[in-house]
Order: C-alpha cells, then sequence, then structure tokens
C-alpha cells in the first residue's frame, strides 16, 4: 500500500515552546486515522501543520509523495488537495445545501458541478433537503452536509476536527459510524482529531494516542486498548484500574489474585509490579470462593459496573450482566481472568 500521508519527526512551536515535538506518523491510501488524547496534548496543532496553517520548524509533510511543509518551506492551505470539516460545521448560512457543497467548486463547467454536487448529495443521503438553508436541518445533518462539502473536490485526504463534539452523545458515535462507512466506500483517506475515544474506536484503522506534544503510541484500536505500551495509554484508554501487586518467582500474585504464566511475563520484572485490570478480566462467578466487598456499582443498562475491593483495600472493576444486581456493602464472588491482563514493572 502507499502511504499518501506523511510526518516525518514533525516539531511545531509556538512562541519558541513546542505544541508538537518530533511526530512521526503515516497513512496509506484509503486509511481512516485519528490523533487522540488528553486537552491540550497537540492534536489540533498537528491536524493544522498538515493543512499548511502552522509552519513546522523541523521535520516534514509529505501527501501523496510531495514535500508539502518543511522547516524551509509551507504550501499554502488552498494550494494543498486537503478538505476540512470542523467542529461547528462552518456552513454558510444564507447559502442553500446545494450552494454549500458546490463552494469550493466554481472553477468547474456548470453541468459537471451540478453533476458533482448530486452525486455529494446522494453520499450523504440529503438528496431531498438540496434547497434546504442550514437553519432548517439537525446538528447531524449540518455536519454531513458540511462533510459533502468538504469531499466535492475531490481532496487527496480529509482532516476532521473533533467533528461531532455538538453533537448528542448518542448521535456521535452512530455519525462516526456512518462517517467511517462512506469514507470506506468511497476509499477516502482521512484523519480525524478527537479526544473522545469511542468515537476515535468507531472511525478509526489506526490512532496516534498524544499526550505533551508527543505521540506515544501508534496502533490498531484493538492492540491500542489490548496492548497500551505505556501506563498513560492504560490509564487513557478503556476503563480499568491499575493496580499494584507482589508477585514471586514462580508468577503467584498477591492479593490472592491467582497466578500468571511466567513464560508470558517480561523477564526484569521485580517483586511489584502493576496490573491494568479491565472490567472484563473479573468475572462474576456464583461458584467463586472469591467474595469482594461491593464499593460502588453503576447501571449501564444491559450491565453494572461494579467497584470491588481487593484484600489490600486497592479496588478493581467487574462488568456483570444487569440482572445480577447486589446491594453495595455485601460481597461479589468472582473469578480473575489473568489471561490477557498487561503487566507493567513495579518500579
Ligand atoms: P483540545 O483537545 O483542548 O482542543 P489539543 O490537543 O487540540 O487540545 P492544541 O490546541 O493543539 O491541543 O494545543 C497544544 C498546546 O499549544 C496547548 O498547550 C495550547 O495552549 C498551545 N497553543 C495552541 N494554540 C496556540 C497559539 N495559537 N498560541 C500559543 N499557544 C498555543
Amino acid at each position: 500500500m502507499n502511504d499518501q500521508l506523511v510526518i516525518d519527526k514533525v516539531t511545531v512551536t509556538y512562541d519558541n515552546v513546542a505544541a508538537i515535538l518530533k511526530a512521526s506518523f503515516s497513512l496509506a491510501e484509503g486509511e481512516i486515522g485519528c490523533l487522540l488524547g488528553p486537552s491540550g496534548c497537540g492534536k489540533t496543532t498537528l491536524l493544522r501543520a498538515i493543512a499548511g496553517f502552522e509552519p513546522v520548524i523541523e521535520g516534514s509533510v509529505s501527501l501523496h509523495g510531495k514535500s508539502i511543509s518543511t522547516a524551509k518551506y509551507t504550501q499554502a492551505p488552498e494550494d494543498r488537495a486537503v478538505g476540512m470539516v470542523f467542529q461547528d460545521f462552518a456552513l454558510f448560512p444564507h447559502l442553500n445545501v446545494s450552494k454549500n457543497i458546490g463552494f469550493g467548486l466554481s472553477k468547474m463547467p456548470a453541468k459537471q458541478r451540478d453533476d458533482r454536487i448530486n452525486k455529494m448529495l446522494a453520499l450523504v443521503s440529503l438528496g431531498d433537503s438540496a434547497e434546504k438553508f442550514p437553519h432548517e436541518l439537525s446538528g447531524g445533518q449540518q455536519q454531513r452536509v458540511a462533510l459533502a462539502r468538504a469531499l466535492a473536490p475531490n481532496p487527496q485526504i480529509l482532516l476532521l476536527d473533533e467533528p461531532f463534539s455538538n453533537l448528542d452523545a448518542e448521535l456521535r458515535t452512530q455519525l462516526a459510524t456512518e462517517v467511517r462507512t462512506l469514507l470506506k466506500e468511497n476509499k477516502v483517506t482521512a484523519l480525524m482529531v478527537t479526544h473522545d475515544q469511542d468515537e476515535a474506536f468507531a472511525m478509526a484503522d489506526k490512532i496516534a494516542l498524544l499526550n505533551g506534544g508527543k505521540i506515544v503510541q501508534v496502533d490498531a484500536p484493538y492492540q491500542l486498548y489490548h496492548k497500551p505500551s505505556s501506563l498513560f495509554a492504560a490509564d487513557f484508554i478503556g476503563k480499568g484500574s491499575v493496580i499494584n501487586v507482589g508477585i514471586d518467582a514462580a508468577g503467584l500474585l498477591g492479593n490472592n489474585l491467582g497466578s500468571l504464566s511466567i513464560q508470558t511475563l517480561p523477564k526484569d520484572l521485580g517483586n511489584t509490579v502493576k496490573l491494568l485490570v479491565r472490567p472484563d478480566d473479573v468475572t462474576y462467578d456464583k461458584t467463586s470462593d472469591t467474595k469482594l466487598p461491593i464499593i460502588s456499582k453503576a447501571f449501564l443498562g444491559p450491565n453494572y459496573l461494579y467497584e470491588l475491593a481487593l484484600t489490600d483495600g486497592q479496588c478493581v472493576p467487574c462488568l456483570t450482566q444487569s440482572h445480577i444486581d447486589i446491594p453495595i456493602g455485601e460481597t461479589l464472588p468472582v473469578r480473575f481472568d489473568l489471561r490477557h491482563v498487561v503487566i507493567f514493572n513495579g518500579e
């Protein structure tokens, strides 16, 4: 597969302070990437550097084999074959849907432009809203118009900056899934910024996790969730608790957690490890002798998420079906499933 976007050791500064430091990342043609991380980690800065709104002071950005940003040269945003979708939709309020979508196509002959607009309207399932104005549309529909407008000039890459964050939670994940299907069907290469991991999981083939201006891990969503490479990633991605546990040479863990197979353990572990325990690593089992006090519980509809205390007071999560309804203060019989557990050195 050819790399469509290559970011190579890119540094971006504001007033001599690095907001992005030596970031490297690439996307193959048709691949959907996501820049994910906490507020202020530099996601938008990196996206703006790709779009040409921020110069890079080190490294390079290339699109389709052509260098578009280096320390010496920044190609103007309007000359990059880049489409952008913003958080606030940014539609023109006085133009109807068709005219909004056709805005960037002024150089096309009229017939070709109309055909393209109709194709885009069909693509985002808004064929019957062509004459409507933005205020007559729902938030989700407005964002679909913004998407159609960005895709109309056939960009080499689509950049999306928190595109769903003005929508309510349920619509957000639904639209993220819809947009992914649409981009995949049309083989569009896209890069989205978000701080919402559900959105990132729903959209991305590949996620770059950022912390403090650095890319700390690039992986598929599954890998990032199950094989976080750092405590930061383990903590930021998904639900779970990181607990400190003693471990002996045979792999036996303290806190009555059971044993780990020593063959699968990193070689340089000390006497204490940090264990990432996900809610699905702790299973309700009414026949189990391990009974842990319930500290708190949250009703999630199909499930309860329990927080349980270990013998030393540290807490672990446990996800059960919601008909397993046991009061706080009583105990829950559980089994630990340590096959997929993630371990870090305790030091
Ligand atoms: P959020 O999720 O809150 O939007 P982000 O990850 O997109 O955050 P950026 O907006 O890229 O983060 O900001 C990265 C860092 O750069 C922050 O410390 C921010 O304060 C700083 N920063 C961003 N824009 C500017 C600017 N125009 N001038 C100076 N500093 C800036």
